[in-house]
């Protein structure tokens, strides 16, 4: 392949203004004569480029060589039609374990110690001290991760920071450091019963779509609580909001939503013991600097004729 000009999409700009991986990519890939532009994705911003950085998917990359997403999450790129058009696709996996397990951990310590409904009440100036037997410590609560990939990591090594004992489920029976017993899939149902926080961390697949439905939430403790950090479609919302209002599960602390922005008529908005956050627990200011990392190690390798990091097509 080769690279004479990346361009930045400004689709970035949910994440991190694109001027910031603009310049520091520019600085990175200049010994390698490699230039570094700001795009719209526009036939004619892109018609210099072999390569762009990007959120979004558009119709326009189809013309390209490289696709880089600074998602780990490639669900929302078309990869047959890019693997017949010779497009290669990369993604992000591997820069989002510590800032996905630190918002993991505030999770699972905001619903035992009662902070989101503090904060609540703040904005209500309200004084208001939960019953006696409200408020819990998680030392020696069981959770399970489901996926233990780069996100599933940063997780298992935050829970078990905080003294809680972790299971994990992944498609391959390998044992992971600090995760007590690994499961595959087929056996999700039986392991997500022992869990006090089952946390989804895996991709949207035809696999994982849906496969937390009514009867795994059915399957789960009724003290027990979902943290979803992957995708909503991973999990049926119906199923979700079903299962939370018949006290099936105590809660949930949710990133990621079928559908996004979450409407705002939504009933998972005012669920009691419901945490909404607007998919950004991979959100730190260093993002665009690990971005800039695996791009630069990239064109590094693709100078010397190996394959780009993380490449999925
Ligand atoms: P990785 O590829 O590093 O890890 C994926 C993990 O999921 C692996 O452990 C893999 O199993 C497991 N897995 C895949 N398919 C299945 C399945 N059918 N059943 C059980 N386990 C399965 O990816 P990341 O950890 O980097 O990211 C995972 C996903 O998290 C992304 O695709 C994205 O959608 C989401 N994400 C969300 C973010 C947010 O801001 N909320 C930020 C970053 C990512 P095995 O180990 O056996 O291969």
């Amino acid at each position: 392949m080769r690279l004479d000009r990346i361009g930045v999409d400004e689709s970035v700009a949910a994440v991190f203004p694109p001027a910031r991986l603009v310049d520091r990519l520019a600085d990175a890939t200049d010994e390698a004569g490699v230039d570094v532009t700001a795009v719209d994705g526009s036939p004619d911003a892109l018609a210099d480029c072999d390569a762009v950085v990007t959120l979004e998917h558009r119709e326009t990359y189809l013309d390209l060589s490289w696709v880089h997403s600074i998602q780990a999450g490639v669900d929302r790129f078309p990869r047959e039609r890019l693997r017949e058009g010779n497009v290669v696709l990369t993604n992000s996996t591997g820069i989002h374990g510590d800032a996905v397990g630190e918002t993991v951990a505030g999770f699972v310590l905001a619903l035992a110690r009662r902070i989101h409904e503090y904060a609540a009440a703040q904005t209500d100036s309200e004084w208001t001290r939960p019953d006696w037997d409200e408020a819990w410590t998680v030392a020696g609560e069981r959770a399970c991760v489901v996926g233990i990939g780069g996100l599933g990591r940063g997780i298992v090594d935050r829970l078990t920071g905080l003294g809680l004992d972790v299971d994990g489920v992944r498609r391959t029976p390998v044992p992971e450091p600090g995760v007590d017993r690994v499961y595959t899939t087929d056996r999700l149902r039986e392991v997500i019963g022992d869990a006090r926080f089952v946390v989804l961390a895996v991709p949207l697949t035809d696999a994982t779509r849906g496969s937390i439905g009514r009867d795994e939430l059915a399957a789960m403790d009724d003290e027990a609580y979902l943290i979803n950090v992957a995708r909503g479609g991973v999990v049926d919302q119906s199923a979700l909001v079903a299962a939370l209002r018949d006290d099936e599960i105590a809660g949930a602390a949710l990133d990621v939503f079928e559908t996004e922005p979450l409407p705002a008529d939504s009933p998972l908005w005012d669920l009691e013991d419901v945490i909404v956050s607007p998919h950004c627990a991979a959100y730190t200011r260093d993002y665009y600097r690990h971005v800039s990392e695996i791009v630069t190690e990239s064109v590094r390798r693709i100078a010397d004729g190996d394959e780009p990091v993380n490449r999925v097509v």
